[in-house]
């Protein structure tokens, strides 16, 4: 569903602008405004699902479709030999700042490990 309040529903209605990278039944992947990475893209679901906390109650074939886009993309844009990241934050102390699920796609440098 939708919720009214959420930066990235209005993002999937087309509401707010957004540079689109590729488009399933379920996703919906988006360059980051604020990139950490060379390329920095967010995949999320068309509905609005708070975070990975609701993985135990969101259809498999949801998140199936979430992790095969991030795969997808990451090779679309030439970063699956080479390797990428994909991360997704979770409340507080993960890290969230947007409170509609998304998985980052990031790669086109070295990561760092372990994360800040
Ligand atoms: P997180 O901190 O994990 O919740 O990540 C939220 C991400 O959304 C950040 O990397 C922001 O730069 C990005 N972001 C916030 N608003 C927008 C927007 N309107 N379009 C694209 N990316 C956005
Ligand atoms: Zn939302």
């Amino acid at each position: 569903m939708r919720d009214p309040d959420c930066i990235f529903c209005k993002i999937v209605a087309g509401e707010i602008p957004a540079k689109r990278v590729m488009e399933t039944e379920h996703a919906l992947v988006f360059e980051d405004l604020n990139p950490a990475a060379p390329v920095h893209c967010l995949v999320i679901p068309k509905t609005h699902i708070p975070s990975a906390n609701d993985f135990a109650t969101v259809d498999a074939e949801i998140l199936a479709d979430l992790l095969r886009t991030a795969a997808a993309v990451a090779e679309k844009l030439g970063l699956a030999e080479d390797g990428w990241r994909l991360v997704t934050n979770i409340n507080r102390d993960g890290g969230q700042t947007v409170g509609h699920l998304h998985l980052h796609v990031l790669g086109g440098r070295p990561m760092r490990w372990p994360p800040g």
